[in-house]
């Protein structure tokens, strides 16, 4: 089982500004098929997504892309990360907490996420005999997956160890 932490972004090779021009001229390339225009507002957003990794709440990322340039709007920013994501270049995640976030797409391929409900952390894990057992239990049902999203909430090691020394501090 392979698992990484947000606290660990992947830097599997390439750094966050090389990702950032890649998926960028992959952008721009797509948006041309398309007719449509870029820009430099565009740019920075995509910019400070990739800088900031892992899995990013759109709120965290319009407070760092206005940081940098006061004049965007966060429904640009709601825009480009809607584009990012149907040209494959960013994956959105919606957990318990109804925030929004996007993470980079690629690299990593399919993986699943455990959510601390204490800090928020979040842990990517990859397992084959749940991914197996998951398509085995769709199909004596008579289903073909097409896609899952399987998220387990609980408490991380450090929150949990916060909680037992509370609990002892109490008599
Ligand atoms: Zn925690
Ligand atoms: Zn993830």
């Amino acid at each position: 089982m392979r698992e990484r932490t947000d606290r660990e972004p992947a830097r599997v090779g390439e750094d966050a500004a090389a990702q950032a021009r890649r998926a960028l001229s992959r952008l721009d390339a797509w948006l041309e098929e398309r007719g449509l225009k870029h820009s430099r507002q565009r740019n920075v957003i995509v910019e400070a997504f990739f800088e900031m990794g892992g899995h990013v709440p759109v709120e965290a990322l319009v407070a760092r892309v206005r940081d940098q340039d006061a004049r965007v709007s966060v429904a640009t920013v709601y825009r480009t990360m809607k584009l990012l994501a149907e040209c494959g270049l960013a994956i959105p995640r919606r957990f318990d907490d109804g925030q929004t976030r996007y993470e980079p797409a690629g690299q990593r391929g399919h993986h699943d996420h455990l959510i601390c409900t204490g800090c928020g952390q979040i842990v990517e894990f990859e397992n084959e005999r749940i991914e197996e057992l998951q398509v085995r239990v769709a199909r004596s049902h008579g289903f073909e997956v097409e896609s899952h999203k399987l998220e387990l909430y609980g408490r991380c090691q450090s929150c949990r160890a916060a909680r037992r020394k509370a609990k002892e501090a109490t008599p």
